[in-house]
């Protein structure tokens, strides 16, 4: 007997201690060990190895799932969900070498160009939770949602605030830049962030719209010169080309031609390519 006492005392006092420095795990996991123990006659090392890989792993899942919590990723999509095979525009290495912490911390930002439907917030979403499963700060964004908040601030005096949590995150994810055209304020404001962010976290973007029409698309050339200039200084782009997967899928189901066939018969003719209506083919079809 140890001087300090009877062991069910000694137990009492390791899950008290357990519980002050929230080692939760631990406190639920002791007494189980500690049968497995001795039953399997473990050593004093093998003992203390399982019980703080257990409390090191529950603290690691804690926090991923806290991190994707606050990413507010607004699907489940991941990198080993991403068909490379279907999209050979995208480069798959560069992906990959995009995927682990080292890209972030020099605040690299990534920009991923490319019509509707090719898997741009797929990626934007499998890249930021490899970075938060890797223990950095994500958060993502459509492009309205970050102008609606930072405009409504602005108008509160509290711009400040909100845009701290804005520059704070690793890596900003923002996605679909560009789908509604900014208004003079709002572009201001997206240069505002864009500066503050600049060398210090990294940003990845998506976009339907292409460098030269970003002028337009911010209503000010100077002002995209500007924030393209910071955006594209570390940086890592991606074009992405071809055709919307979801149209792809939905082709291979048969649906496509089926709904070629019935305009071919709505419209009363058109047994040529040329003349059917491309029910299928048309690109806006995917709006
Ligand atoms: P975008 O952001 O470019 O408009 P999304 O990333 O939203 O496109 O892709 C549209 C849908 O198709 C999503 O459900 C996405 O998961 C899926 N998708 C797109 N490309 C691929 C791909 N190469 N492999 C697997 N799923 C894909
Ligand atoms: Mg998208």
């Amino acid at each position: 007997m140890t001087p300090e006492g009877q062991p069910d005392a000694m137990e009492g006092r390791v899950l008290e201690r357990s519980g002050r420095l929230r080692l939760t795990t631990t406190r639920e996991a002791l007494s189980t060990l500690l049968s497995e123990a001795t039953r399997g006659q473990w050593t004093y090392l093998e003992f203390v190895d399982q019980l703080t890989r257990r409390e090191a792993e529950a603290k690691q899942d804690k926090r991923v799932r806290m991190g994707m919590t606050i990413a507010h990723f607004p699907t489940v999509r991941t990198l080993e969900g991403f068909d490379f095979a279907a999209q050979p525009s995208v480069d798959e290495r560069l992906v990959r070498e995009l995927a682990p912490g080292n890209f972030v911390a020099h605040g690299t930002n990534g920009l991923l160009f490319g019509a509707p439907g090719l898997g741009k917030t797929h990626l934007a979403i499998g890249l930021g939770r490899r970075l938060v499963e890797l223990g950095h700060s994500v958060v993502f964004t459509t492009a309205t949602g970050l102008l609606t908040v930072l405009s409504r601030a602005e108008s509160e005096g509290r711009l400040e605030e909100k845009l701290i949590n804005y520059v704070k995150p690793r890596r900003l994810i923002v996605d679909e830049l560009g789908y509604l055209p900014f208004e003079r304020r709002a572009a201001h404001l997206f240069f505002q962030l864009v500066n503050r962010r600049y060398e210090r976290g990294s940003m990845m973007i998506t976009t339907n719209q292409r460098v030269n029409d970003w002028g337009t698309m911010f209503g000010d050339e100077v002002l995209a010169t500007a924030i393209l200039d910071r955006l594209l200084h570390h940086s890592e782009t991606l074009m992405i080309k071809g055709e919307s997967y979801r149209l792809r899928e939905k082709r291979k189901s048969g649906l496509f031609r089926s709904l070629d066939e019935a305009a071919a018969r709505a419209s009363g003719h058109g047994q040529s390519e040329e003349s059917r209506p491309a029910v299928g083919r048309s690109k806006t079809v995917d709006k």
